[in-house]
């Protein structure tokens, strides 16, 4: 409805943006990558430019009555960003510019709309370093990323995108605009609200701006050890080695031979197709301390059974290794429909989880693949769907319940790094306590009680 009245005031509030009303909205905008997730159909899409103009939208959204859901790149695994009947969709892609970058203090600040690996690009420039690297990293947005909390391959060692927010702009309530936190490394001035947004899916209000802290960039070359192992339990025994052992890598990445095989008749990388499981490891330590770390690495690697452990001697080869790591969802994702679990157990718990995945696949005649950030405990057992009937659907779903409930039985969380949004909710609703989830109602109720930002996501 070209004509929508809400369109019009759209438009009229926000000249500057682009506006399309519900007939023009790409199909590809309503959703995120996430397969098995419903979504609506929005009543128009807002691609502002500036703070005002989601100011402004948000303002006409409440004089409508109508719900606001904000999407960064739409890369998001768990529904986040879907649509929901009647929304306005406010797309932050226009909303890609890094306003700053302070070599002294090192931060930065963004518009939420920029890619993840751009801002890591004009760091680099500059001789700075943003860690947080999801594997979505040439794609994915600061917000996006901020909203989810994302973690991504480093995280290992240099911790998760709540580490490096030091504040952030947003849209809140009926349109007022609020600075969280600042530009300082510390500040504990009454309760933390910005920690309360980092990871808030989009249910709290719209990301307009971050200030992020950098850290120096390492130019030394890391040194990748690379192990191969015969069962995902023996892989499991490696990373609980690692994380016992003095090392600190900065990567411990596991793929399986699924995944593998799916990359390797995508980008024929030359990767051996008979490889069980495949674990990665990287340490961006000093020289002599990099030797040292991967010698550890290694031993760790060994001593669980590793059928082939060695340190990388070549950079190009171990990058296309990490490459192939980075593919190994869209390569899967090729090949049909693919439910994500991600799952977090802790640490020490990483091989009874990867043989409960496998028990799971076996009980219900359905295949797993698995990539992991292991060294964090996080799994991503991806769940092959073998097809669209409903008997296949519904084993797929018992397969998702039965993983989260092994990772909450080990003390996990169904959740590590991809958020709840609408996938997840049952799953929240198994892991948390009822008094535990009557406060995260009552968060919801007090900074959003028109429930106007993405309603019907995280919060079950
Ligand atoms: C191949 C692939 C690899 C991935 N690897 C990782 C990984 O290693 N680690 C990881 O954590 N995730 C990973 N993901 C998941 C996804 O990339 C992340 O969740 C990412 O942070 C989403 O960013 P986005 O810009 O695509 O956000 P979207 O998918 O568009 O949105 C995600 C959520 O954030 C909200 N949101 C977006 N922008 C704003 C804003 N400005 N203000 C308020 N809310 C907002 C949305 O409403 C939604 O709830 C991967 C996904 C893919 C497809």
């Amino acid at each position: 409805m070209r004509h929508d009245p809400l369109v019009q005031a759209l438009r009229a509030g926000t000249p500057r943006a682009r506006v399309l009303a519900r007939e023009d909205i790409p199909s590809g905008l309503l959703h995120d990558e996430a397969a098995g997730a419903r979504h609506g159909q929005a009543r128009a899409l807002v691609l502002p430019t500036e703070t005002p103009e989601v100011r402004e939208t948000v303002r006409t959204c409440a004089q409508f009555g109508v719900p606001v859901v904000a999407r960064g790149a739409g890369t998001g695994l768990s529904g986040g960003a879907n649509a929901v009947d009647g929304c306005v969709l406010i797309g932050t892609e226009r909303m890609n510019r890094v306003l700053e970058v302070d070599t002294d203090n090192q931060t930065a600040i963004v518009q939420p709309g920029v890619v993840n690996d751009d801002l890591k690009g004009l760091c680099a420039e500059r001789g700075l370093w943003y860690p947080p690297d999801p594997a979505s990293s040439a794609w994915s947005t600061i917000g996006g990323n901020v909203a989810t909390n994302a973690g991504g391959i480093c995280c290992v060692k240099y911790g998760v995108t709540r580490d490096y927010v030091l504040g952030i702009e947003a849209v809140v309530g009926d349109g007022t605009v609020v600075r969280l936190g600042g530009r300082t490394v510390k500040g504990v001035a009454g309760y933390d609200l910005l920690g309360l947004f980092v990871g808030s899916e989009g249910t709290l209000g719209v990301i307009t701006e971050v200030t992020v802290r950098l850290r120096s960039r390492n130019s030394r070359p890391p040194v990748t050890v690379v192990g191969f192992f015969d069962s995902l339990t023996a892989a499991g025994e490696a990373v609980v080695s690692v994380t016992a052992s003095a090392a600190t890598p900065a990567a411990l990445e596991l793929v399986d031979r699924h995944c593998l095989r799916a990359v390797e008749a995508w980008k024929r990388m030359g990767m051996d197709p008979n490889a069980a499981v495949l674990l990665l490891a990287r340490s961006d330590a000093p020289a002599d301390a990099a030797e040292e770390e991967a010698r550890v690495l290694l031993d760790c690697f060994r001593s669980a059974g590793a059928s082939w452990a060695e340190r990388s001697t070549d950079p190009v080869e171990a990058e296309a290794l990490f490459e192939a790591r980075r593919l190994a969802y869209p390569a899967l994702a090729r090949l049909g429909p693919v439910l994500t679990e991600d799952v977090c157990v802790p640490r020490g718990h990483v091989p009874e989880m990867l043989a409960h995945i496998e028990e799971i696949s076996a009980a219900w005649g359905t295949p797993v693949a698995n990539i992991a950030h292991a060294g964090d405990g996080n799994l991503h057992p991806l769940i092959m769907t073998p097809g669209s009937d409903a008997v296949a659907m519904d084993r797929v779903h018992h397969v998702f319940d039965a993983i989260m409930d092994a990772a909450i039985a080990l003390g996990g969380t169904v959740t590590g790094e991809h958020g709840i949004g609408l996938l997840k909710r049952d799953g929240m609703r198994r892991e948390m306590s009822s008094a535990v989830l009557s406060l995260q109602r009552s968060v919801k109720q007090a900074l959003d009680p028109q429930s106007r930002f993405n309603p019907g996501k995280l919060v079950p």
